[in-house]
C-alpha cells in the first residue's frame, strides 16, 4: 500500500475529532466564482476567506474534510521557518517577497487561533507555546539567534536555562532551550472539519467523494470534472498537497513525498502530566532527526518520526523503538503503550516553503510545504483569496511561478538527510560531553 493511500481511520484524531458537517458528493453541474479543488487548510481557508468576502466559491474534496495532511498530522502550529532562519529566507527570496512571506509566516498561529475563536471551532486548540529544547550544549548559541531573530520581529520569544527546559519539558536530556508564546497545539482532523463549517456557514458549497479527474476550458471559464459531475468557475485553486493525484499534468511531480508515522501513547495519569509538558506546550527537540511531543485532550502523549525503510514501515518494530526513545527522554514514563498508530505524507521541495504555481491563466496550486502546514495552509488560504479576488500577482506574498518538477535527487535525498542527521546529532552532543541520544 503507498503510503498516501494509508487510511485516516486509524488515527488518534479520527476517533476524538468532533463531527464534520454534512456534505454529498456532487452530481450535475455546478457554476461559481473559484472553484477550490482539495479539502485541507489550503482549500478551507481559500473557502473561508473567499465567502467571507462574499465570493460565489464551491470546494470539491476527493474523498472526506481533512483527508490528507490537515486531518493526520501531529497538530503542533509553529509560527515558524523549519529549516531555514529568518536572514536565509531573506537572501532566498529578496524583497519585497521575502518580508511579507516573513510577516504572514510568523504571524500564522494568531491566524489560526483567532479563526478557531470567531467560529468557536472544538478542536482542542491551545496556544500556550512552543518548547525548542537543545540536545547538545553546542546548540544553544545558535538557539539563541533564532530566539533573537523572532524577537526582532516583534515576538516575545525567550531563553530558557537548562533547569527551566527540564521543568517545561519533563525531560532531563537537555541542555536549555528558547521558547516562543505563539506556538500551540491541536486536534487536526477537528480543525479541518471546524474551517469547514465555518465556511459552510458564510455560503460556501462543500463536496466530499467527488475526486476530480481533470480541468478542462470552457470559453473564457474552467470546467472541473468529477466522476458525477462539473463545477464551471472563473478561477480555480488547487490544494491538494501531498495527497495531489493526476488531475493535472505535472503537478504531481512538482514535489516528492515523504512518509510520517505518527502515534498516541494511553493517557498519561495527573502525576505524570504534573512532570512532563505541564504547561501543555508542545515540545520539539534540536535534532536534525528530532523527537517532538504533545497531548491530546485526554492527556496522551502523541509524537511522530519520519518513515526511513523498516521505521514507519514495520508497526511492531518502530512502536518498540519509539516506545524506546520516549522513554529515553522522558523516564518518569514506566511504560508506554500505543494505543494509536497511523501514517501520512509530507509534499517535499527544495526550498521548503510554500510554492505558488501559475498552470494556466486562472489556475493556481499551493502546495510543497515540507511540513509545517497548520498554520502554513491556513495563511496559505488568505494569499489564494487575494489572488482570487484579482491582486496583481506582484501584489502577492509569493512569487507566481511556472510549474516546475522537482529536482530528481529529491527522491531520495530527503530520506539521506535522516541518516546524516543522525550522525550529527551524536556527534554534536558528544562534543559537548553530553550523553548522545542513542536512537
Ligand atoms: C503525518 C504528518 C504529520 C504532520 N505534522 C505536522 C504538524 O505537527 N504541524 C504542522 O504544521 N504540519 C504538519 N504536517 C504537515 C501538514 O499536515 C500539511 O502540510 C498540511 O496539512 C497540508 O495541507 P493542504 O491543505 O495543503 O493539503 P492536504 O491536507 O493534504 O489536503 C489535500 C486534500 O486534497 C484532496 N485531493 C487530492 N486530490 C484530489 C482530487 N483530484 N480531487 C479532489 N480532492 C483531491 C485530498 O484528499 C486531501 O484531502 C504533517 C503532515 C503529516 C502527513
Amino acid at each position: 500500500m503507498r503510503i498516501q493511500d494509508a487510511p485516516i481511520e486509524a488515527s488518534l484524531w479520527h476517533a476524538t475529532a468532533a463531527p464534520a458537517p454534512d456534505t454529498f458528493e456532487v452530481e450535475g453541474r455546478e457554476t461559481a466564482d473559484v472553484c477550490i479543488i482539495g479539502g485541507g487548510y489550503t482549500g478551507l481557508s481559500s473557502a473561508l476567506h473567499l465567502a467571507e468576502q462574499g465570493v460565489d466559491v464551491v470546494l470539491l474534496e476527493a474523498k472526506q474534510i481533512g483527508n490528507g495532511g490537515s486531518g493526520r498530522n501531529a497538530g503542533h502550529c509553529t509560527p515558524t521557518f523549519h529549516f531555514y532562519e529568518i536572514p536565509t529566507i531573506r537572501k532566498m527570496l529578496g524583497d519585497p517577497y521575502a518580508s511579507r512571506l516573513i510577516q504572514r509566516q510568523t504571524d500564522a498561529a494568531n491566524l489560526v487561533f483567532d479563526i478557531i475563536h470567531r467560529f468557536d471551532i472544538d478542536c482542542e486548540g491551545v496556544q500556550t507555546g512552543y518548547v525548542q529544547s537543545a540536545h547538545a550544549p553546542g546548540l544553544l548559541p545558535k538557539m539563541e539567534q533564532r530566539c533573537g531573530y523572532y524577537q526582532s520581529l516583534g515576538k516575545a520569544t525567550r531563553m530558557l536555562d537548562r533547569e527551566e527546559v527540564a521543568r517545561l519539558t519533563g525531560s532531563p536530556r537537555y541542555y536549555g532551550g528558547w521558547f516562543h508564546p505563539e506556538g500551540g497545539h491541536l486536534n487536526p482532523l477537528g480543525y479541518s472539519r471546524g474551517l469547514a463549517r465555518a465556511a459552510i456557514s458564510l455560503g460556501a458549497r462543500v463536496f466530499t467523494q467527488s475526486a476530480v479527474t481533470a480541468i478542462k476550458a470552457e470559453g473564457t471559464r474552467w470546467r472541473v470534472e468529477t466522476a458525477k459531475g462539473s463545477v464551471t468557475a472563473d478561477k480555480v485553486i488547487c490544494g491538494t498537497g501531498a495527497y495531489t493525484n493526476g488531475f493535472w499534468p505535472g503537478l504531481e511531480g512538482s514535489f516528492s513525498r515523504l512518509g510520517v508515522a505518527v502515534m498516541a501513547t494511553q493517557p498519561l495519569g495527573d502525576n505524570l502530566r504534573k512532570i512532563i509538558a505541564p504547561n501543555n506546550n508542545t515540545v520539539v527537540d534540536s535534532r536534525g532527526d528530532a523527537m517532538i511531543y504533545k497531548y491530546n485532550k485526554e492527556g496522551r502523549l502523541v509524537t511522530s518520526a519520519f518513515v526511513e525503510g523498516r521505521r514507519g514501515g514495520d508497526m511492531a518494530y518502530t512502536k518498540v523503538l519509539m516506545a524506546k526513545k520516549l522513554q529515553w527522554l522522558l523516564p518518569d514514563v514506566p511504560e508506554v503503550d500505543w494505543h494509536y498508530y497511523w501514517l501520512g505524507v509530507l509534499d517535499m521541495q527544495p526550498k521548503t516553503i510554500p510554492r505558488l504555481f501559475n498552470l494556466a491563466p486562472g489556475i493556481v496550486a499551493s502546495l510543497g510545504y515540507s511540513g509545517r502546514g497548520v498554520p502554513t495552509g491556513t495563511m496559505m488560504g488568505t494569499v489564494l483569496a487575494e489572488w482570487a479576488l484579482g491582486a496583481k500577482p506582484e501584489d502577492l506574498a509569493l512569487p507566481l511561478e511556472p510549474l516546475r518538477a522537482a529536482p530528481f535527487y529529491m527522491n531520495f535525498v530527503p530520506r539521506l538527510f535522516l541518516a546524516w542527521y543522525r550522525f550529527n546529532d551524536q556527534r554534536l552532543a558528544r562534543a559537548g560531553g553530553a550523553a548522545p541520544p542513542p536512537f
